[in-house]
């Protein structure tokens, strides 16, 4: 088959038009032929490489007929009008349209804006027919008829309607096609995201989906301006656009950080740029090598990345995208870990008055052992999981579990708390207090069993709701406890408002804490501090007897940390507190841990 060929049926491909199901839009044209002509067939004939398949058609029953000898397939070949007055007097005698009883045809080509010819316009007849210039006119401006038809209904769904811009199928569709023309060349591919997409539904809730469209309007004409006529610019998603550049690196990365320039000021009708960061994203390709959806994502990554570090523009980094990956599948993954019955557990790590040197409370800590993955740090899915809507199924996990382990020491005569680790987003759920109060009261547990961890920050940033819920905790007896106290961002005055009953020190604070005479005096402040406004004092992270030492004569209340014991299995602490010793002094270091 010639070149030709080859590229006209992939034209004919990519227009989604064979086996289609009928459309009135065709339709409509094709029974005007056959209503002009006074002929009982008119049909839209698509030539595809064996078949004629008809997009539309009056008077014929069958959907297709082979090629071999189809006028249709002669008038796509040749791209001109074709006329038989008999089929029975021309080379046509004994094609499959003339033993169907067909004598007459007339068919136009149907071709594109690029000179491919489809197949036909076409109208049939029983009888032997003459045709007029008239009529050829006719047929001609029918087949033109359905070609602009054609075009519509591929506009459609190519087009972003806010723009008029390409969309992201006109992109996948345009890079499939450079990569076919220049195989191996290279490419950047620089995405323009004109706000975090993380917060565009939250931006739609507030403006209004219509300021998004005039934001993208706005954008639209600022890039274009800044990239020349020329330039094809793709809207590939809400507020995100893509184009094409050829160059080397440093020139890119001048023209993406001019880019993002020209859209620093985009307003919308006047008003304040709210929330308007744009950032370009520099993704390399090598055409043919990378699927162009994939080449979006890498742009996005660079996006990501650009507005995470703030740099508001560069390249596709594959180190923090395997980062970002790791940290997508973790948050994936964790739904199922809920699920399962064994990913998930909770170690328990002692907690010890100073005065008296005995275990006063356990502080409940998860542990996930990934299927493949291997152990996960709290510290790295924890933060991801409480941006999700599994902080709640999370933190009602650790709920069940904790209660059920507290409620079976509890039973057993050991006097001890369990302390749980909340995430501040628990405490916005309106229900949170009375959860927690049902799985007490199913273990049949006193409030006072259990102590809640909060951080700092989560305490501060919380809105009237989570307070009152704070608040109603205590008043029934819950001890409320500040973790990792000194990180947040909060001033030491902001304590005092603040409704809880302990205060943890950071690990930070203390780790050093013997040689360093500054870490000293802050943690001397603190503890003061805190005893002054009524809390007791915790010291986190605590792995040195020195340490300890000079928390005992700063006054510290309790104290956690390696020195007493790593996090243990619920046996491996039960054992531990049983043991006839379990003293701050007399408790080595390197029991065994988790
Ligand atoms: P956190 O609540 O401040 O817990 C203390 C962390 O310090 C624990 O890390 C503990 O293993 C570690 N640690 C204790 N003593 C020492 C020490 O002497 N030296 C050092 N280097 N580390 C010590 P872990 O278990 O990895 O947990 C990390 C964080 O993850 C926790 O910090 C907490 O914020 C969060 N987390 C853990 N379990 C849960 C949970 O069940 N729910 C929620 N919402 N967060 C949790
Ligand atoms: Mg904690
Ligand atoms: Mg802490």
């Amino acid at each position: 088959m010639s070149n030709s060929e080859e590229a006209r049926l992939s034209v004919l491909r990519q227009l989604n038009l064979l086996d289609t199901p009928p459309s009135e839009s065709f339709d409509r044209i094709t029974r005007l032929a056959s209503l002009l002509f006074d002929l009982p067939i008119a049909a839209v004939s698509l030539t595809d490489r064996d078949r004629q398949w008809f997009k539309s058609r009056v008077g014929v029953d069958h959907r297709e007929i082979p090629r071999f000898k189809a006028c249709c397939g002669d008038v796509a070949d040749n791209s001109s009008v074709l006329v038989i007055n008999d089929l029975l007097a021309s080379h046509y005698h004994d094609s499959h349209l003339a033993e169907s009883g067909i004598r007459f045809y007339a068919g136009a080509p149907l071709v594109t804006h690029d000179g491919h010819t489809l197949g036909a316009m076409c109208v049939l007849g029983t009888e032997p027919r003459q045709v007029t210039d008239q009529e050829r006119g006719i047929l001609k401006d029918l087949a033109a008829m359905v070609m602009a038809q054609v075009d519509l209904q591929h506009a459609v769904g190519r087009v972003e309607p806010s723009t008029g811009l390409p969309n992201y199928l006109s992109f996948v569709e345009d890079l499939n096609d450079l990569a076919r023309d220049l195989p191996d060349s290279q490419r950047y591919v620089l995405g323009t995201e004109l706000v975090d997409l993380e917060q565009i539904n939250a931006l739609q809730r507030v403006m209004g989906p219509a300021y998004l469209d005039a934001l993208s309007q706005t954008a639209a004409r600022r890039i274009r301006k800044a990239l020349g006529e020329q330039a094809k610019i793709y809207h590939v998603g809400p507020c995100q656009f893509a184009h094409l550049e050829t160059g080397d690196r440093a020139d890119i990365l001048v023209r993406a950080v001019n880019l993002r320039k020209s859209l620093l000021e985009v307003t919308v009708n006047g008003s304040a740029p709210f929330m308007l960061r744009p950032v370009v994203g520099v993704a390399p390709v090598q055409l043919g090598r990378t699927q162009p959806d994939a080449v979006l994502r890498l742009a996005h990554t660079a996006c990501r990345d650009a507005r995470d570090n703030e740099t508001g523009a560069g390249f596709y980094s594959r180190s923090s995208d395997n980062r970002y990956q790791r940290r997508f599948s973790l948050i994936s993954d964790f739904q199922e870990a809920l699920q399962s019955e064994d990913q998930l557990h909770l170690a328990y790590q002692p907690r010890v008055d100073m005065t008296s040197g005995r275990c006063v409370s356990a502080e409940a800590l998860i542990r996930w052992q990934h299927p493949t993955v291997g152990n996960v740090s709290p510290a790295e899915f924890i933060p991801l999981v409480e941006n999700t809507t599994m902080a709640r199924d999370l933190t009602d996990w650790v709920m069940r579990n904790a209660i059920r382990q507290a409620a079976a020491w509890y039973h057993q005569g050991l006097q001890l708390r369990v302390s749980l680790n909340i995430a501040a987003a628990n405490l916005e759920e309106g229900d949170f207090t009375e959860r927690l109060l049902g799985y007490l009261g199913s273990e049949g547990l006193p409030l006072r069993a259990v102590e809640l961890e909060l951080t700092e920050s989560g305490l501060i940033s919380n809105g009237q709701a989570a307070r009152r819920q704070l608040e109603e905790l205590m008043a029934r007896g819950v001890k409320i406890a500040i973790d990792d106290f000194g990180t947040g961002y909060s001033s030491l005055a902001y304590l005092q408002t603040i409704p809880a009953h302990v205060v943890k020190i950071d690990r930070s604070f203390i780790t050093g804490l013997n040689q360093h005479q500054r870490s000293q005096t802050l943690v001397s402040a603190m503890i003061a501090m805190a005893h002054e406004l009524g809390y007791s004092v915790v010291a986190e992270g605590v792995e040195t007897e020195e340490a300890k030492q000079v928390l005992h004569s700063l006054g510290c209340d309790e104290i956690q940390g390696y020195l007493i014991a790593r996090p243990f299995t619920s046996t491996e602490f039960t054992r531990w507190f049983m043991a006839p010793i379990n003293t701050v002094t007399a408790r080595p270091s390197s029991r065994q841990s988790l």
